[in-house]
């Protein structure tokens, strides 16, 4: 039995929704499908989730909020009437967004209920609109199919019990749909996980399910070797593994969420990236182990908004703790950081953007001033990271000669270079303005023969 997800891109309008059902009967295996809330139909159009989030933060604060419902519902209006489905649905909709709205809960859990209500009505359309063609299929509330969560500040969290729950799903008939994105705690309240969250429904139920196989519906054939706005049509990557996604996803390859990876390695259930509006392409498959290839690296992942926090000491190595002491300063402030590489004097903590507004910054910069006493506590902003991604780079000589050369040749700057342990990615820090050159000198170097 296959679980299939289907993201935002695969659900904006009634064909989109046609589509998935051709592609969920064409294929008597697809039996879990894990829907996504209707995304955008064209460039300037917006997403659902976003369209719900700014309705709830206009009715807490009490603005004007009635043309974000109007254009909401509209959506949903246009979808269920081209597909010919009872109207009585889009009342339904309608009522379930005001009662929420208008129910005497905490703004947190007003705020999780709305963003869900994208996913819960996409799954409530899909599963009206396979029964009126003949298939029979059955909503199915992530409260019923067992997904019990913590709320936790980043997003919601699986509780191992679950997927003992879920598994009870295999024994019902037909087709089932369960919306993604979000999942109940123990006393019932409705959490919602990190933004993409979908994909970690899919994966939590194709772990509980015990499913042979995982696809992941978007809107492009595979995953790229590297980002295709950057690098027009580079090659496509037929098998990752897990780890190689790991590494990709976490640095701009957005078509897979990171977390989503967790249930999937737990069970080794190979994940398959496919295209809704090209279901006959291959795909791109996520596989615990891969055989090996000539090719040591399989792609090159960049992402920009990053800073880096250095801090320099004279003999910083001899001085027991001050790393502990540093990195306990940004537990403290409740700051993550991303990598940290060091030499014998001095470090530099590489932390997202988003972690860091200026009152933080304020903060952390004093407290290390005075508790640390540093020789130097600098701040650098418009770092690009780089991660030049494969696991045969162990074995390959010359892969940081390569990489190297290309970003020298491009005229770009390193601020940084570091190598996980596990040799399946390295990584270099640059100005963000010398992006766009690195990563074409890097394609043409690790991809173009
Ligand atoms: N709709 C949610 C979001 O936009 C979750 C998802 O699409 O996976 O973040």
């Amino acid at each position: 039995m296959k679980v299939a997800k289907f993201g935002g891109s695969s659900l904006a309008n009634a064909t989109q929704f046609q589509k998935v059902s051709d592609i969920i009967q064409s294929d008597k295996e697809r039996k879990f499908i894990v829907v996504s809330a209707p995304g955008k139909r064209h460039g300037e159009d917006f997403k659902v989730t976003d369209l719900l989030i700014q309705l709830v933060e206009a009715y807490i604060k009490n603005d004007k909020y009635k043309s974000y419902l109007i254009t909401i519902t509209d959506r949903f209006k246009t979808i269920i009437n081209d597909l010919n489905l009872d109207p009585k649905l889009i009342t339904e909709i309608e009522k379930n967004i005001i009662d929420t709205l208008e129910s005497d809960i905490s703004d947190h859990l007003k705020l999780n209920s709305i963003k869900a209500i994208g996913e819960d009505s996409s799954a409530l359309i899909l599963s009206a609109y396979l029964n009126s063609i003949g298939i029979p299929a059955k909503y199915v509330n992530p409260k019923d199919a067992g997904i019990i969560v913590e709320d936790l500040d980043g997003g919601a969290q699986i509780i191992d019990e679950s997927f003992d729950i879920i598994n009870q799903l295999t024994l019902e008939e037909g087709v089932i749909v369960i919306p993604g994105f979000f999942g109940y705690t123990k006393e019932g309240n409705l959490a919602t996980f990190s933004r993409g969250g979908s994909d970690i429904t899919g994966a939590i139920i194709a772990n509980g399910v015990n499913a042979t196989l995982y696809e992941n519906f978007t809107d492009v054939d595979s995953v790229y070797s590297v980002n295709p706005n950057i690098v027009d049509s580079p090659k496509e990557i037929t098998t990752l593994t897990y780890r190689e996604m790991r590494e990709l996803s976490y640095a701009g390859f957005s078509v897979f969420h990171d977390e989503a990876l967790i249930p999937a390695v737990e069970k080794q259930i190979p994940v398959c990236i496919k295209n809704t509006n090209n279901p006959s392409a291959p795909g791109t498959m996520i596989v615990a182990n891969k055989e090996k290839t000539h090719k040591s690296v399989v792609g090159v992942a960049s992402d920009t908004g990053f800073i880096s926090l250095y801090v320099s000491k004279f003999l910083m190595n001899r001085e027991i703790g001050f790393v502990r002491r540093l990195l306990q300063i940004l537990e403290e402030e409740c700051i993550s950081f991303e990598h940290a590489p060091s030499g014998i004097d001095d470090i530099s903590i590489i932390i997202h953007e988003k972690e860091l507004d200026d009152n933080k910054e304020f903060i952390i910069m004093n407290r290390i001033s005075t508790e640390l006493q540093p020789d130097v506590v600098r701040i650098h902003r418009d770092l690009a990271l780089i991660m030049v991604v494969g696991e045969g780079m162990k074995e390959t000589i010359g892969v940081a000669q390569t990489a190297t050369r290309a970003l020298g040749e491009a005229q770009v700057n390193l601020e940084m270079i570091n190598q996980g342990s596990s040799e399946v990615s390295m990584m270099f820090g640059i100005k963000s303005n010398g992006l766009h050159r690195a990563i074409k000198s890097l394609y043409n170097a690790f991809f173009v023969d």
